[in-house]
C-alpha cells in the first residue's frame, strides 16, 4: 500500500487561514499556534482564590485565561485580577452590558458575550464601542442552549446550522459598527454537532474559531469526547484556540489540551509520560509510580519523553526511545538512559526518589531545574 504524503499527514499544513486577534499579548489565528485556554471555577471575586487558580494553570501552560463576571462584585475585582495575572484574561458576561463595558474598563484582554443576550441593540453598540476604543477582541459564543426561538423552530431545533446562522446574525452586529477583532465559538454537547457547525462555520467567515465540547463531562469521559471532536476538527485544519472543558480540576482541562496538540503534532509542551497498562508480569506499583512521576512533571515545559514501565518485557524498548525511564522488576526497577542501564533501584517504596533524582539530573542537564519539594 502506498504510503501517506508527509503533507497529507500534517494537520499545520492544513491549517486554514484565518484572521489574527490578539488578547492581551496572546495573537490568536493567522499564523499563530493553536492557543490552549481554559475557564477558572472559582468565584471571580475572591481575588486570592482566583488568581491562585489563574497562576496553577499559566504554570500548566494555559495561555488564556477566562472569568466568568456574573454581577458588579466580580466585575469590581477584574482591576486587580488583570492586573496581577501572568496570562491575558476574558471575561465571561451575560445579560448585562454595564458589566461588559466595565470589563473593558478594568483593562480586561477580552470579551466572551452572547449579542443575543446583551440587551438590546443599543446596548450591543455600547460594548462593541468600548471594546473598539481599548483595541479587545469580542468572542461571540453561541452554545446550542442559547440558540433563538425563531432560529431553533426554523430548523427544527439546537442545529449546527441553527448555531451557525445565530453566530453569523450576531457577527453582523459587530461588523455594523466596525467591528473586525472577532472569535467565534459554537459549542453543543453533541460531539458530532459540535464538529458540524464548526466545519460549517470555517466555509462562511475568516474570523478565528475558538473550539470545544460544552458540557463534555467528567475528566475521562470528556478528555475523550473533546479529544475526538477537536481532533477531528483540528486535523482538518479548523481552530485557532481549543478549550478542553471538564468537569473537575481546570487544571486537568490543560493535560488533555496539551495531549491532544502534541498528540497531532501541532505543539509540544512538557515531557511525554510512556507509560504501560500494566499486566500480570507487573510486580511494582507502577500505576502509583506512573502517577506520581506525571504529577511532579507537570510544571516542567521542556519537550522530552519519559518512560515508566511495569517490566523488562517492554521496558528496555521504550525505554531505548525516551530520553529517561524506568523499567519493574521483581520488587526492583532498573532506570535506562537513551535505552542504557544507568542504575538498579531495590525496594518498592525506593522506586520513585530514586528515579526523580535520576530525572532531576537528567532536566539539569538540559538547563532545567526542577522545584525540590517535587
Ligand atoms: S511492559 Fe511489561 S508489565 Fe507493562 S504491560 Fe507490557 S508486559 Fe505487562
Amino acid at each position: 500500500m502506498e504510503s501517506q504524503s508527509s503533507a497529507a499527514q500534517d494537520p499545520q499544513a492544513r491549517r486554514r487561514h484565518t484572521q489574527s486577534v490578539y488578547i492581551g499579548g496572546v495573537g490568536v489565528g493567522g499564523n499563530n499556534p493553536v492557543r490552549v485556554q481554559s475557564m477558572t471555577n472559582t468565584p471571580t471575586h475572591d481575588v486570592p482564590a482566583t488568581l491562585g487558580q489563574i497562576r496553577t494553570l499559566a504554570a500548566a501552560g494555559c495561555e488564556i485565561v477566562r472569568v466568568a463576571v456574573p454581577d458588579e462584585t466580580a466585575a469590581a475585582t477584574l482591576s486587580d485580577l488583570c492586573a496581577a495575572a501572568p496570562v491575558p484574561l476574558v471575561a465571561d458576561i451575560h445579560f448585562d452590558s454595564r458589566l461588559a463595558v466595565q470589563a473593558v474598563e478594568a483593562g480586561i484582554a477580552g470579551l466572551r458575550i452572547n449579542p443575543g443576550n446583551i440587551g438590546s441593540a443599543r446596548e450591543v453598540d455600547r460594548v462593541v464601542d468600548a471594546a473598539s476604543a481599548r483595541g479587545v477582541p469580542i468572542r461571540i459564543g453561541v452554545n446550542s442552549g442559547s440558540v433563538e426561538k425563531g432560529l431553533l423552530e426554523r430548523f427544527g431545533g439546537p442545529t449546527p446550522e441553527a448555531m451557525v446562522e445565530s453566530a453569523l446574525s450576531h457577527v453582523t452586529l459587530l461588523e455594523k459598527r466596525g467591528f473586525s477583532q472577532i472569535k467565534i465559538s459554537l459549542k453543543s454537547s453533541s460531539v458530532l454537532d459540535t464538529v458540524h457547525a464548526y466545519q460549517r462555520m470555517a466555509d462562511r467567515v475568516s474570523y478565528p474559531l475558538h473550539i470545544g465540547v460544552t458540557e463534555a463531562g467528567t475528566p475521562l469521559r470528556g478528555a475523550v469526547k473533546s479529544g475526538v471532536g477537536l481532533g477531528i476538527l483540528l486535523w482538518e485544519g479548523v481552530g485557532d484556540t481549543v478549550r478542553v472543558s471538564l468537569t473537575g480540576d481546570p487544571a486537568d482541562e490543560m493535560v488533555a489540551a496539551w495531549e491532544l496538540l502534541r498528540s497531532l503534532g501541532l505543539r509540544s509542551r512538557g515531557p511525554e509520560i510512556i507509560s504501560c497498562p500494566t499486566c500480570g508480569r507487573t510486580e511494582i506499583d507502577l500505576i502509583g509510580l506512573a502517577q506520581a512521576v506525571e504529577r511532579r512533571l507537570r510544571p516542567v515545559e521542556t519537550v522530552c519523553k519519559v518512560a515508566v514501565m511495569g517490566c523488562v518485557v517492554n521496558g528496555p524498548g521504550e525505554a531505548r526511545e525516551a530520553d529517561i525511564g524506568i523499567a519493574g522488576g521483581r520488587d526492583c526497577g532498573i532506570i535506562f538512559r537513551k535505552g542504557k542501564v544507568i542504575r538498579k533501584v531495590h525496594g518498592d517504596a525506593n522506586l520513585l526518589p530514586v528515579f526523580m533524582e535520576e530525572v532531576r539530573r537528567f532536566l539539569a542537564e538540559w538547563g532545567v531545574e526542577l522545584p525540590e519539594e517535587l
